[in-house]
Order: structure tokens, then C-alpha cells, then sequence
């Protein structure tokens, strides 16, 4: 069998394992990416949770000893629940990013690039093959636009004609000189509207992105939320949509191929009180296996204390003073303390001068007291 008629083999079988698209490109480093990673090393734009070594993540030679070819795949995930919660007045709600509806992508997608391995390995016994999703090795992103997956558009995500830009993409390098697919011409043309939709001015102009002051990126970071950002954050507790809602090419693109992509609301949109009081195993139980608890508790909490502050919901202050008073983590209670002074009140005034005279953390009680002097003035 030449390589041209195993290509075609694969691209078949692809359909049959719930692969939605599949694009070839050659292994060769990816110089035009290297320069855009430089730059955005300088300017400071990156979030840390890449692969630090840039030499990695332009040159797949480094991955996998004389690679020919590099095998980007695309799964279309939905954009919109099939089942709606039926919203209780009073009751606020959060809500995860479309990416971390379902079980996390990272299983789904290794399950698919471990079948098509198998499959190229029973074909090609002696075939020298590397998967990754989202390692920080190589851009996904890179690899896909070089295919032919889809083009780069200025929201950062790999749009394809077919399912806009709500795709998770993986890929494989390996040793078969596979065909090299036609990378797809940009077709953002002169519009932008995902820059003007991103609530924070995180993208910039030329498909560059600060992940710095990024909401997606904010929310899942460990620490204190800077303040100019939490009133933009809303009610999204982990991720943010709005460059892929604003993208016309994603009007209407909706596709529900893969069971374990349909997200329960519950999960997707949680309330938001119960989630301060969720123990470690209730957290794991009920958000374990969706893409958005991989940090942890903690920072869906704060999160979720920073979304009852946007609504301004006063049932919210007894399970706050909770925090302020008991809780051990000082993010939390920095964003407690936030939160009751945005709300507002005699009974979060009082409680924020109480834990004011004993509290012995520098940050919490600097954050107490910005929050009094806004109550008081
Ligand atoms: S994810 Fe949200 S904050 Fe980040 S660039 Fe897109 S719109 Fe802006
Ligand atoms: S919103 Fe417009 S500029 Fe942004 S990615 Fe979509 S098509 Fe491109």
C-alpha cells in the first residue's frame, strides 16, 4: 500500500470513530509561530500554563525522532444546551464556557487519537507516532490552520467553515510522509467583532491575545482577581465565550455529534451559593470530570463569590460573612470581603468591621477596608 492510499484509509476510518474533521500538514518547525510566541513573551502576554520552552513548541523534531508528518483532527462540540434550567426567581446562577460542557475534551480526544493510532499502527507496524491535545508541546492551533483544519481568526480560535470555531482539536505527529493538506486562507477579512465584544480589550488587533488580562484565563489563575476585572467577569465561573458568540461564522453552528459532549446545566450553570459550602469530595463528585475543575476548588469558588457580588445577592451575605470569619484560604476571604462590600448593607457593614478589628491577614484587611470606606461613604 503507497502512503497516498493509506492517507485515504485513515481519513476513512477517522469518520467511523467520531473524528468531525482530519487535516495532514508536514512536519516542518513552524517558524511564523516561533516569532509570534517571541513577541508575545516580550510584551508579557502569556499565561504561564504553556510550554515554556518556545524551541518545543515550533519544532516537532524535538517531540519525535525524524518526523514526516503531523495528523491535526477536530471533534465539533455544541453550542448550546439541549436541556434548559428552569431558572427559580432568586435563584443565581453561573456558568462554565461551552469548552468545559461534557466530559473533559482531553479524555474524548485521546480516546479518538489512541484509535487512530492503533489503527495506523496495524497498517504501518513499524510507524513512529506522538499524540497530544493540549499539552503545551505544540500549538494545537498551528498545527490545525497548516492542515487545512481551519483558519486562524482573530479571536485566536481555529475557525472552520463547517462548525466555526466550537471545535477541540488534537493531534499526532508521525514518521509516514503523509500528503500535506492546503492550509485555509484567513476569512476574517476586515471585520472584528470579537475584538469588540471581548469584554476586557484582551485581543489585539493581528490575532494576538494577552492572556493576562483575558477572562478565560482570569478564571482559572489561583490567586486574587485583579479588581479592574472581576465587575467584567460576571457570572462566569470558569471561561469565556464571548469572542466565539460574536464570531458570525459561529451564528447558527450548533452540532451535537458526541454523547459525552451534552452538558448537564446543572453543572454547566450551577447555582452559585451552594458552591461555597461544597466540600472537596462534593466538588469532585459533582465537577470532577469536567475540563473546568482542573485546578481545583478554590478558584471556581472565588469565582462563584465574584458572580453573587455581580448579581448583588444579599441572600448570599450570611454564607460571605462565613467566609470572611472561617474560611482559611485569604483569596477567598480577600474576595469575600470584595463581595459584601459591593453588596452592600447594614449586616455586611457590620460584619466587615468586626472581622476588620481581628483579622491578621495584610491583604484581607486592606480589602476590608476599601470595602468599608465604599459602605460608609
Ligand atoms: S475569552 Fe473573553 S476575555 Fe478572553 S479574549 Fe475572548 S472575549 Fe476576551
Ligand atoms: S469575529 Fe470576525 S474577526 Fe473575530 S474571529 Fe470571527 S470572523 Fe474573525
Amino acid at each position: 500500500m503507497n502512503v497516498d492510499q493509506l492517507k485515504e484509509q485513515v481519513i476513512a476510518y477517522s469518520k467511523t470513530i467520531g473524528i468531525d474533521k482530519i487535516g495532514f500538514t508536514t512536519a516542518d518547525p513552524f517558524t511564523e509561530l516561533k516569532n509570534r510566541l517571541i513577541r508575545q513573551q516580550e510584551l508579557g502576554f502569556q499565561s504561564g500554563f504553556e510550554e515554556p520552552v518556545i524551541e518545543k513548541r515550533v519544532t516537532p523534531s524535538l517531540l519525535l525522532q525524524e518526523p514526516r508528518s503531523i495528523i491535526s483532527i477536530a471533534l465539533a462540540y455544541p453550542s448550546k444546551m439541549k436541556v434548559r434550567v428552569e431558572g427559580r426567581k432568586g435563584e443565581r446562577r453561573g456558568f462554565f464556557s461551552r469548552a468545559s460542557w461534557g466530559l473533559d475534551y482531553h479524555h474524548i480526544l485521546r480516546d479518538r487519537l489512541k484509535k487512530l493510532e492503533e489503527f495506523i499502527l496495524a497498517k504501518v507496524p513499524e510507524a513512529r507516532l506522538k499524540s497530544m491535545v493540549d499539552t503545551g508541546e505544540l500549538s494545537d492551533r498551528a498545527v490545525a490552520q497548516r492542515a487545512g483544519i481551519g483558519w486562524s481568526g482573530k479571536n485566536c480560535g481555529v475557525i472552520t467553515p463547517e462548525f466555526g470555531s466550537y471545535v477541540y482539536l488534537g493531534e499526532m505527529i508521525t514518521s509516514i510522509p503523509f500528503s500535506p493538506d492546503t492550509p485555509m486562507e484567513d476569512q476574517c477579512g476586515s471585520c472584528t467583532a470579537c475584538l469588540d465584544a471581548c469584554p476586557t480589550g484582551a485581543l489585539v488587533q493581528g490575532g494576538q491575545i494577552n492572556a493576562q488580562s483575558c477572562i478565560a484565563f482570569l478564571t482559572q489563575t489561583k490567586g486574587v482577581i485583579p479588581e479592574e476585572f472581576r465587575d467584567k467577569i460576571g457570572n462566569r465561573v470558569y471561561g469565556c465565550d464571548s469572542c466565539q458568540t460574536s464570531c458570525p461564522v459561529n451564528k447558527g453552528k450548533d452540532f451535537h455529534f458526541h454523547e459525552e459532549m451534552e452538558a448537564d446545566p446543572e453543572i454547566a450553570k450551577p447555582l452559585l451559593r451552594p458552591m461555597l459550602k461544597m466540600s472537596n469530595r462534593e466538588f469532585k463528585n459533582k465537577f470532577g470530570h469536567v475540563s473546568g475543575s482542573w485546578r481545583g476548588k478554590k478558584p471556581i469558588q472565588r469565582n462563584a463569590i465574584i458572580s453573587l457580588a455581580h448579581f448583588k445577592d444579599e441572600t448570599s451575605i450570611p454564607d460571605l460573612i462565613d467566609i470572611l470569619e472561617n474560611e482559611t484560604s485569604p483569596v477567598l476571604k480577600e474576595t469575600a470581603a470584595w463581595a459584601l462590600g459591593k453588596i452592600g448593607g447594614d449586616t455586611a457593614l457590620a460584619a466587615l468591621e468586626k472581622v476588620k478589628a481581628v483579622e491578621a491577614d495584610i491583604n484581607v484587611k486592606s480589602e476590608i477596608e476599601k470595602s468599608l470606606l465604599k459602605l460608609r461613604n
